[in-house]
């Protein structure tokens, strides 16, 4: 261990001390960064409780309050998006780039959409056209069943 430390170039202290006590600022950095990595790594688009039996697994003791302060936090500093469904629990996305959502109205999967943004730009200046304040963004929701949906409702009839 030592010694990998030393064969790393430019970086003398790469030792960390571990922390003392469980419920240091650090324990909970970890869980929000836990968190944040997560999300970037799903594509499910998951709910706060579908984060908080994930980080169960890491962190035995964590609560589902600590799960809903961090996703609110990294919403709030863009490290998230929040996803709001018309019926069901909200959905948080680690893709942070503008795109696009599909929303199941069977089994309430969100997908990203592979839409080119420029083909949104038109929706715009559509939208500016009859509106008097500035548009900068938007976030559109597709409805309607989703792939998986189709083949076993195809397969009922
Ligand atoms: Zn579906
Ligand atoms: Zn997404």
């Amino acid at each position: 261990m030592s010694t990998l430390e030393h064969t790393l170039p430019g970086h003398p202290h790469m030792t960390r001390a571990a922390p003392k006590d469980p419920t240091t600022p650090l324990r909970h950095s970890r869980q929000r960064e836990s968190i944040r990595q997560f999300l970037a790594t799903t594509r499910e688009h998951p709910t706060a409780d579908l984060v908080y039996q994930h980080m169960k697994v890491e962190f035995p003791n964590i609560s589902l309050a600590t799960v809903y302060r961090n996703l609110n936090l990294l919403t709030d500093i863009g490290e998230a998006i929040r996803i709001t469904p018309p019926d069901s629990a909200d959905r948080f996305d680690g893709n942070t780039m503008p795109h696009n959502h599909f929303y199941c109205t069977r089994c309430k999967c969100i997908l990203d959409l592979d839409l080119d943004m420029e083909e949104i730009e038109p929706l715009y200046q559509a939208a500016s056209a009859n509106f008097d304040g500035i548009i900068e963004s938007s976030n559109t929701f597709f409805f309607g069943l989703c792939g998986n949906c189709v083949k076993t409702a195809s397969e009922l009839v």
